[in-house]
C-alpha cells in the first residue's frame, strides 16, 4: 500500500463554533475519513484527547477559547502534541497565516473553504503523519527480534518513573539474560542463534502481556521488562511466568553446563519512586541482582529493591 492509500480513512476532528461551517468540511471529508466535531475549544481538547483523531481542522476564531490556545494546549500535553492541526480560517493576511504557523500549525486553508483543496491539503498532513509515525516506530523497534529497543527503553522508564512518581505506585524491572549463549551460538550456529533471540522475545512477551508492560532488547542477549505500577509480588509472578514460558519451548541446549535446554538469569528490582532516587538506581539493583543470579548457578532469579509488597 502506498503512503498515499493509508492517508484515506483516517480520523479527523473538525473544530467550529459555527454548525453550517462542520457540515461544510464533513461534507468534504466523510467519504475518505472519519469525522468527529466539536463546537467549542474545551470539547475540542477533550476530544483530542480521548478520541487521538489523526488530524485536527480547527477554527482560529471561536468565542471563549480561540484557535490559537487549544492549539498551544495541544502542544503542550504529550498525549496530544503529535497530532497535526491545520487552521481554517477567514483571517488571510500574512500576519494571520504567520501567527497560525508561530503556534505550531501544520498548514493553514483560507474561508470560504474549496472541498477540492481540504481534501488534498487533509492527504498530505496525514501522509506526512504516518510517515513519521511509521519512522518513530522504527527508531524505537530492535529490527531482529521487534520488542522494543534500549532507546524506547530509556525514554519510557523516564516517563514511567515520573507518572508512578507522582501517583505514589511502585515500577518494578527485570533483567534477563539467557544462560550460556555464546556456547549456543557455538554449538548452533549464530542463525540458529538469532531464531532463538527472536523465539526468546516472543516468551516474553507472553510472560508480560499487560498494555503497560514494556519488553525491551538491552543489548546482545539480554533483556529488560519494564513493569509500571507492579510490586515485587506481581514482578516475581512474571518472572515465574516467564521460567515456564522457557521450559514450554524446551529449546535444546546440548552445550549448556546449567541444563539440557535454554535457561536464562534474572534480576529483579522494585521501588517507589522518590525524590532522591532516578531511574538509574532501579537499574543498578536489577543488574547486580542478575549478576548475583548468573553467580549463583544461573537458571534462576534474585530480587530486591525498596520495599514495595503490595
Ligand atoms: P552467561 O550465562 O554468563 O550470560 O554467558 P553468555 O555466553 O550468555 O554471555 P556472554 O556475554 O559471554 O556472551 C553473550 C553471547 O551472546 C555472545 C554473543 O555472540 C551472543 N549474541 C549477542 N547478540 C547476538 C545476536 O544478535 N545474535 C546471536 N546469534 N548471538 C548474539
Ligand atoms: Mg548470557
Ligand atoms: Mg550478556
Amino acid at each position: 500500500m502506498s503512503w498515499t492509500d493509508m492517508a484515506l480513512n483516517g480520523r479527523i476532528l473538525v473544530v467550529d463554533d459555527a454548525m453550517e461551517n462542520i457540515q461544510i468540511l464533513h461534507g468534504a471529508l466523510q467519504d475518505e475519513h472519519e469525522v468527529l466535531f466539536a463546537l467549542d475549544g474545551p470539547r475540542a481538547l477533550d476530544i483530542a484527547r480521548t478520541q487521538q483523531p489523526d488530524l485536527i481542522l480547527l477554527d482560529a476564531v471561536m468565542p471563549g477559547m480561540d484557535g490559537y490556545a487549544v492549539c498551544k494546549e495541544l502542544l503542550a500535553a504529550p498525549e496530544t502534541s503529535d497530532i497535526p492541526v491545520i487552521f481554517v480560517t477567514a483571517l488571510k493576511s500574512p500576519e494571520d497565516e504567520t501567527r497560525a504557523l508561530g503556534a505550531g500549525a501544520a498548514d493553514f486553508i483560507s474561508k470560504p473553504v474549496n472541498a477540492a483543496v481540504v481534501r488534498a491539503r487533509v492527504r498530505t498532513q496525514l501522509t506526512v503523519k504516518r510517515q513519521r509515525d511509521a519512522l518513530r516506530a522504527l527508531i524505537l523497534t530492535d529490527a531482529l527480534t521487534g520488542v522494543a529497543n534500549r532507546r524506547a527503553f530509556d525514554e519510557r522508564l523516564d516517563a514511567e518513573w515520573r507518572r508512578c512518581g507522582r501517583a505514589g505506585l511502585p515500577v518494578a524491572l527485570i533483567f534477563v539474560d539467557i544462560d550460556h549463549f555464546k556456547l549456543y551460538n557455538d554449538h548452533y550456529g549464530h542463525q540458529a542463534g538469532d531464531a532463538t533471540l527472536i523465539q526468546f522475545a516472543a516468551a516474553m512477551r507472553r510472560a508480560a502481556a499487560r498494555t503497560q508492560d514494556l519488553v525491551a532488547r538491552y543489548g546482545g542477549e539480554e533483556f529488560a521488562v519494564l513493569l509500571p505500577q507492579l510490586d515485587s509480588r506481581g514482578a516475581t509472578g512474571v518472572a515465574h511466568r516467564l521460567m515456564a514460558e522457557l521450559e514450554r519451548l524446551a529449546i535444546p541446549h546440548a552445550a549448556s553446563p546449567t541444563a539440557p535446554c535454554l535457561t536464562a538469569s534474572m534480576g529483579i528490582a522494585c521501588m517507589v519512586p522518590g525524590e532522591h532516587s532516578l531511574p538509574a538506581d532501579l537499574i543498578q539493583v536489577a543488574d547486580t541482582l542478575l549478576y548475583q543470579a548468573k553467580a549463583e548457578g544461573r537458571n534462576r532469579f534474585r530480587l530486591g529493591g525498596a520495599e514495595c509488597i503490595g
